[in-house]
């Protein structure tokens, strides 16, 4: 809902042609700390009259830009790291009011990964080649990758930062001017790097960011004729929304979607390590990972005394106020995202579900009264087929199942309609790469969880995405392909 500025709250400002401006119709709406559950801020909610200005500024930036030596764009890119490294404390706090995550997590992961991604995208445009084709004695083709022109990258609000980032560092390093939309509900530290963007000589209008509802501000620039790409994180509903949308605009799309993703755990695995890397997998974020590991998949002869390891793995979680140091599990993002949690726990219930350890929502005592906690949960006792098997839950809940061969953890594992991310934990090595080889998901852990290289290719598979981001994926998303074929003279 939007509204007008109602009272003196600190407001978030768009960046747009190299300024930090309010919102041209002056609509926001309410900022809310997840962990108390009080608005702290108001947030702009843009609308067409402020997309206008933005896509002017960035068309105006673009032959700029484009024509910029990749040794200039990366010492920017580069600075821009280096300022995201010397405000990590304040973006870590900033993420951690916003979002409801431990602090800890967001210095550790967050904020480290957000300044990777730009360090990483910087030094990947001076490395950045294309490809040539010899046919011999009679001609070459050679292929330019010339960037695109104005693209649009929308994120959304569990890994705030670092996947806002994730986007844009891949497309400014290939010379686009970039259109960014953070998620409504966590623009925070958007709003800070836009700053950051700023005294890092970013020159005015390559990067515009537009806060507000997805509904409107991101519904209106994914079909605006000017954004020739949209690089997309979200859930898979949008996902389809922004394909029907554009369907007769023949946009390039990177579409990361949503997951519901297996760990299989083997009865020869190294048993320590595993409860405790499983238990990160799953609940990490309070669950709202994509790459969350939800269900988890455990060999019979193994199964009981994993369980009770797990749960008591679980139990040990300290859960508390996101700005304590020693909280491991913070607040859920939202109101809304608390209940549609717990309404999948009782659904659980009505299927026969077993409740193993959590399954409430936690009243912390203080500061934290208000906010928005629920246990981390674990359930078994259910079929696969069931909704809380098959549905994105997207929160600190996992569900339990054991197998008896590698051929029934294999199909169970791939009866999902998603496809991002599997956990295989095993020491028999043959039998992991021949399950890899078989899952239907786009990235598959052995004995490791959320290990990553950022050259490695990062997306999904069926209802989890379409295309990869990541390394030369992204430098490929970004980059209009095109061959020229010289024939040699007789
Ligand atoms: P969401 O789809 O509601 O919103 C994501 C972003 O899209 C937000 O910025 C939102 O404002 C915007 N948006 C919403 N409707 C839009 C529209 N019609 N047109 C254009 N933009 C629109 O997702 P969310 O709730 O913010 O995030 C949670 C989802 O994201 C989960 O499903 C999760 O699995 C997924 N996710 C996927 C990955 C991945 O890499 N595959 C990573 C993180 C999160």
């Amino acid at each position: 809902m939007s509204i007008t500025k109602p009272y003196d709250l600190p407001c978030i400002e768009n960046l747009v042609g190299g300024e930090l401006l309010a919102p041209a119709m002056g609509g926001y709406i309410e900022n809310i700390e997840p962990a108390t559950g009080q608005v702290y801020g108001l947030t702009p909610n843009s609308c067409q009259k402020d997309l206008n200005l933005a896509i002017e500024a960035a068309e105006k930036a673009f032959s700029l830009w484009a024509n910029t030596p990749a040794e200039t764009k990366a010492k920017i890119l580069n600075k821009l790291a280096d300022l995201i490294e010397q405000n990590q404390n304040e973006l870590a706090k900033a993420e951690a009011v916003d979002n409801g995550k431990p602090i800890t997590l967001a210095k550790n992961v967050d904020i480290y990964r957000a300044a990777a991604n730009i360090r990483f995208f910087a030094q990947a445009c001076t490395q950045f080649s294309s490809e040539s084709h010899a046919v011999e004695n009679t001609a070459i083709n050679y292929t330019l990758r010339q960037p695109l022109g104005v693209v649009a990258c929308i994120s959304p609000w569990n890994l705030p930062l670092y996947l806002f980032t994730w986007k844009i560092a891949p497309a400014l390093a290939t010379g686009n001017c970039v259109i960014a939309k953070p998620s409504e509900v966590t623009p925070m530290t958007a709003y800070l790097f836009s700053k950051l963007c700023i005294e890092a000589g970013l020159p005015a209008g390559v990067l515009n960011i537009l806060h507000g509802s997805g509904a409107t501000i991101g519904a209106d620039l994914v079909k605006h004729p000017k954004i020739k790409a949209i690089s997309f994180t979200g859930g898979s509903n949008t996902g389809v929304a922004i394909k029907q949308a554009t369907a007769d605009q023949h946009k390039k799309l990177s579409l990361e979607l949503g997951g519901k993703n297996p760990t299989l755990v083997f009865a020869d695995c190294d048993f320590d390590r595993t409860v405790n890397e499983v238990a990160r997998a799953a609940f990490a974020n309070q669950g709202q990972i994509c790459l969350c590991g939800s269900r988890i998949y455990i060999e019979n002869n193994i199964y009981k005394e994993f369980t009770e390891a797990l749960v008591k793995k679980v139990e040990e979680l300290v859960i508390g106020d996101p700005l304590d140091e020693t909280t491991q599990f913070g607040a859920l993002v939202s109101k809304q995202h608390m209940h549609k949690v717990l309404s999948y726990i009782e659904l659980a219930k009505k299927e026969g579900g077993e409740i193993l350890t959590g399954g409430e929502q936690i009243k912390l005592e203080g500061r934290c009264s208000d906010g928005y906690f629920v246990q981390p949960t674990i359930i078994a006792g259910l079929k696969n087929n069931c909704r809380t098997n098959q549905e994105e839950i997207f929160g600190p809940v996992c569900t339990i199942q054991g197998f008896g061969s590698d051929e029934q953890a294999l199909a169970l594992a791939n009866d999902s309609k998603y496809g991002l991310a599997t956990s295989i934990w095993s020491q028999d090595i043959s039998r992991c790469h021949r399950l890899a080889q078989q899952i239907e998901t786009g990235i598959v852990w052995i004995n490791c969880w959320l290990l990553r290289d950022l050259r490695t290719p990062f997306g999904g598979m069926k209802a989890s995405g379409s295309g990869r981001e990541g390394g030369l994926e992204a430098m490929r998303f970004f980059t209009e392909p095109k061959n020229v074929c010289v024939q040699f003279k007789d």
